[in-house]
This record gives C-alpha cells, sequence and structure tokens, in this order.
C-alpha cells in the first residue's frame, strides 16, 4: 500500500511549486496574517513556510497526514468545492508520502507548540522517543511546515525536475501571485542561508496594486487601468490590466476565482488576442484578473497539478470580461 500510496502521492504533488501551492492556501485558510517561505535547491532539498494563523491542536497532529483529514466543513459536491481553498484534506497526506514532513505548532490557547514529524502519512517517532507522539516545544503560535528532500524515493519523479533554478522561480511565481492578490497578508520567499536576500518580501497591506509594484516592478505598476464591475451571470470583476503603452515578451496573467489561483487558457487566449492590434508583434500585456462566481457556477478540475477551470455560461463570461477590457483600453486612449 506504501507504493500505492506513494505513486499516488506523486501524481497530485508533480513539482515543489505545486506542494507550496497546497501549504500556501493552509496557511491563508488558517487565517494567517504573515507567511514566511524558505527554499533551498529550488525547493527539493527544502521548503520551508511558517505562518502566525491558527496553529494545530495537538489532538489533531496524530491523524493531520491521514488522507482526507479535514478540518474544512464543505459539502463533498465539486462545485462548491472552489469556494473554499483546501478541497480535499490530501495535500498533507500527499507530502508526507514523498518527503519528510515535520510540523511544528501552536494555538492560541496551548502554552506550548508542538512538534511532529510524518512519514508515509503516520506520525513517526522524533528522535530519541520510542513511540510517535507530538512533542512539546518552544514556538510562536501558528504554524511551521518544513518538507525536506522531496521526492527521495519517487525516481522518476526526481529525475522529471528542472534545474534548482528553475524549479525556484516556479516557487517564486506562485508566491508572488499570492502576495498580489492578499494585500494583507505579509507574505516573504527566501532562499535558505545566512544572508540570502528575499526575493519576494510585502508587508501587510495597502492594494493588490502595491503589491505589483513591489513584486512585479514600477514599470508594470505605473501603466495599470483598474477595472472593478459586475459583467455577465453575476461575474464580479476586479481587474488591473497594463494599458496598451507597456508590452512585454511573456504574457503574465494572474488569475483568481473565488481566490484560488487557476488557469484558464481559454480567458488567456481571449485576452492576449484583445490586445494584440495594440501592440508590435509578439508582445504582450500584464493582467491581475480576480473572478468572484457563485460557487454553483464553477467547476474546477480537481486534478490539483492543473488547477483548470471551467463555469458555468463561460463563452459569455469570457467576452463580457473581454468587453469590458476593451471599453476600459479605449476610454484610455480617448
Ligand atoms: P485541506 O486543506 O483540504 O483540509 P490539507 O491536507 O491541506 O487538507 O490539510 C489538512 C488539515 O490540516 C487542514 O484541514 C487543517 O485543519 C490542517 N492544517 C494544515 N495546514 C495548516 C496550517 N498552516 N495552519 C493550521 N491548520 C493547518
Ligand atoms: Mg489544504
Amino acid at each position: 500500500a506504501t507504493v500505492v500510496n506513494r505513486i499516488a502521492a506523486g501524481e497530485v504533488i508533480h513539482r515543489p511549486a505545486h506542494a507550496l501551492k497546497e501549504l500556501l492556501e493552509n496557511a491563508l485558510d488558517a487565517g494567517a496574517t504573515s507567511v514566511a517561505v524558505t527554499v533551498k535547491d529550488g525547493g527539493l532539498t527544502l521548503l520551508q513556510i511558517q505562518d502566525n494563523g491558527s496553529g494545530i491542536h495537538a489532538d489533531d497532529l496524530p491523524v493531520l497526514c491521514e488522507r482526507f483529514t479535514t478540518s474544512k466543513l464543505r459539502a463533498y459536491d465539486d462545485l462548491t468545492r472552489i469556494a473554499t481553498y483546501g478541497f480535499r484534506g490530501e495535500a498533507l497526506a500527499s507530502i508526507s508520502h514523498v518527503a519528510h514532513l515535520t510540523v511544528v505548532t501552536r494555538t492560541a490557547d496551548s502554552p506550548v507548540a508542538y512538534r511532529a514529524q510524518y512519514a508515509d502519512g503516520n506520525l513517526v517517532p522524533a528522535p530519541g522517543q520510542t513511540k510517535p507522539a507530538p512533542k512539546p516545544c518552544a514556538g510562536n503560535q501558528g504554524t511551521l511546515i518544513q518538507v525536506e528532500q522531496l521526492f527521495y524515493n519517487v525516481r522518476n519523479r526526481l529525475k522529471a525536475m528542472k534545474p534548482a533554478n528553475d524549479e525556484y522561480h516556479l516557487v517564486l511565481d506562485v508566491v508572488a501571485r499570492y502576495a498580489v492578490h492578499n494585500a494583507q497578508v505579509a507574505v516573504s520567499l527566501r532562499k535558505a542561508g545566512a544572508g540570502s536576500v528575499a526575493d519576494v518580501a510585502t508587508t501587510g497591506g495597502g492594494t493588490p496594486a502595491d503589491k505589483i509594484k513591489i513584486v512585479y516592478g514600477a514599470a508594470v505598476a505605473k501603466e495599470l487601468l483598474s477595472i472593478d464591475d459586475t459583467v455577465a451571470h453575476d461575474c464580479q470583476m476586479t481587474a488591473l490590466v497594463t494599458n496598451p503603452n507597456y508590452s512585454t515578451k511573456k504574457f503574465t496573467f494572474l488569475l483568481f476565482i473565488n481566490n484560488r489561483l487557476v488557469e484558464s487558457p481559454k480567458l488567456k487566449r481571449a485576452l492576449d488576442a484583445l490586445y494584440a492590434p495594440f501592440m508590435p508583434k509578439g508582445m504582450h500585456p500584464f493582467v491581475y484578473l480576480a473572478l468572484t462566481l457563485p460557487p454553483h457556477k464553477v467547476d474546477v478540475n480537481v486534478h490539483p497539478t492543473k488547477q483548470h477551470v471551467q463555469f458555468l455560461h463561460e463563452e459569455e463570461i469570457i467576452a463580457a470580461i473581454r468587453d469590458r477590457v476593451l471599453k476600459e483600453l479605449q476610454s484610455a486612449n480617448a
């Protein structure tokens, strides 16, 4: 069963950036206002995330990495899943099957923190312990998750990894996006090691536009047009889109639907096509788009490595978003 679980886990978590996305969402779900990420070797040697959220009760630690352990109430219904972050109770379980996982956590009502180590879904004895049990220790309120030696036991996954620097950039991409969308949360990312400079460092507060300036730079930030509107079928859109003065070789498209980082190739293509006539050939805009849809109208492909969404009235909503952005571009250039 262990091997089967390991293979299954390797299908859920393809690379460090996927693991990190799950861990970041957990920290945000826990109400953190500060999240600090540290990685080593692109996240393969170490992926660490410290939050100041609710913490995990010591009683819950023994089963934390069992599959389908979740504290998040929700209907077992695909269509409502997108309304919350975590939706499977599978992330920590999967990670524990393909890495060494350590959790240090303290809740507000506990005088001490607890440290717990996991392997293959189970709590394992800490060094010097005979029986596995969470071990009291010092620690602030919140949760520290350490993922070490990711894929040490899944050779094929390890072989499929890009160079550490490329994996690091994928991690950076995820952190940057969440930092923009969660402007109220202080988010940082750094490589492990004394004196390393943070590659993302936001303070809590301000707006997504402020965070775009910090994370993506002033050149983008000064060309942003802001849209806040309800477009079609109760789709609320909040967007920051560059005006056509700005163009770049790579289309950076940050898409959140109901606060979940997702991908919609169709929407991306529609926006890119909309901008094309305004830009030099081969150049693209920057778009941050946060949509809120009634949960029953969204369906997310539950495969966590894809995050492709489909929604009801998709064609109409995409057309409405496109028209709304076009209107903004035209009035900006009028
Ligand atoms: P899910 O997020 O779908 O519930 P996970 O495997 O990601 O499943 O997490 C399992 C459970 O562990 C969560 O429901 C939550 O109770 C707890 N948990 C995980 N990470 C944190 C965290 N950073 N802070 C507080 N609780 C956490
Ligand atoms: Mg989760």
